[in-house]
């Protein structure tokens, strides 16, 4: 049914949507955040009220989109990820993650004079890019996962030992990158110690970790109710009425969301919280 003749450019649209009963990850990324920490004097390697406001936004877009089972945030970038389960917008792609990084942007914006009280906004202002990859198992979405923090770890030990040697060495930014070409993780802790007494073990979990955010349940004491995973993600519940599934959904999208700053890479965080891949 035409309404006008104009309506066949309706045609030209390419469909989008992902893969069936895969996990979806919408990761966002600050564009140009590098001129952005200059742009607003973050402190360097890590301005805590950046990661706080960053943490701040993502807690905001679980709230308004209850359809994100776990959420992953380092640095300027923040992966957001959809049960394989999860029908919203048909799971055209281009929806999803432009409703994330709208929705991201609009909170970050929003909160900013929070975390940033002293200096106001203009432009040029933050904006995210996104996109969208399927994970078709559990052990793909956790791998992925697992990218992203050790990613977090060798990006934080890098410029932790970079800013060091700047901020407590006096090198130029040239000389510590060319000091530091080469090095292995080792090497870097040892600077670290023997030159500025820094222990990188102890430095916060929260930089050495990147936040996790989910929904907070009930804890599952490791052992006492075993995750099978031996249908490679796949599989659907294990005999669980189409009732109990929604109660369950609607009990989960009303639990209160936590930003932690675990290790997801460790089978434990996962045991302990069998409801996140389920
Ligand atoms: P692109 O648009 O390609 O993403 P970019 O400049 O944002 O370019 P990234 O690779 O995303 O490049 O790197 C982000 C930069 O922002 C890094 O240099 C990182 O150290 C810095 N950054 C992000 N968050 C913080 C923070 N909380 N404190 C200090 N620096 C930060
Ligand atoms: P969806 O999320 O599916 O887009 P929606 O409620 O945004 O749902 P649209 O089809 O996009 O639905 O329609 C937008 C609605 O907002 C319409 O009802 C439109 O009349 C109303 N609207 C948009 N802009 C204005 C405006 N400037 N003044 C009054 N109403 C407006
Ligand atoms: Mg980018
Ligand atoms: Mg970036
Ligand atoms: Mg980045
Ligand atoms: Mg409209
Ligand atoms: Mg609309």
């Amino acid at each position: 049914m035409a309404n006008s003749r104009f309506e066949y450019v309706k045609n030209f649209e390419q469909p989008d949507t992902l893969l069936p009963n895969t996990w979806i990850v919408v990761r966002i990324d600050g564009r140009g955040f590098t001129k952005l920490c200059a742009r607003y004097g973050f402190e360097k390697p890590n301005d805590r009220r950046a990661l706080d406001l960053m943490n701040a936004a993502a807690k905001a877009v679980m709230g308004d989109v209850t359809d994100i089972t776990i959420a992953y945030g380092v640095s300027d970038e923040f992966s957001f990820v959809f049960h394989k389960s999860c029908t919203m917008f048909e799971r055209r792609a281009s929806k999803l993650v432009s409703t994330i990084v709208s929705t991201f942007t609009a909170y970050y914006v929003y909160l900013w004079s929070t975390y940033f009280p002293d200096t106001p906004l203009a432009p040029p202002l933050p904006s995210f890019d996104g996109r969208a990859v399927c994970y078709p198992s559990v052990q793909n979405l956790r791998d992925y996962m697992s990218w992203r923090q050790a990613d977090c770890h060798i990006n934080n030990l890098y410029n932790t030992t970079f800013w060091a040697l700047i901020q407590l060495g006096g090198m130029e930014a040239k000389e510590a990158e060319k000091f530091l070409a080469g090095t292995l993780a080792k090497d870097k802790n040892e600077i670290l110690f023997s030159r500025f007494k820094i222990n990188y073990n102890n430095e916060p979990e929260s930089l050495k970790k990147g936040s996790v955010l989910f929904r907070d349940y009930e804890l599952v004491e490791p052992g006492s109710q075993p995750v099978d995973h031996a249908d490679g993600g796949f599989g659907e519940p294990a005999q669980q009425s189409k009732t109990q599934i929604e109660n369950d959904k609607k009990r989960r999208a009303k639990a209160k969301v936590v930003v932690e700053h675990l290790d997801i890479i460790k089978d434990d965080f996962w045991e302990r919280r069998p409801w996140l891949l389920s």
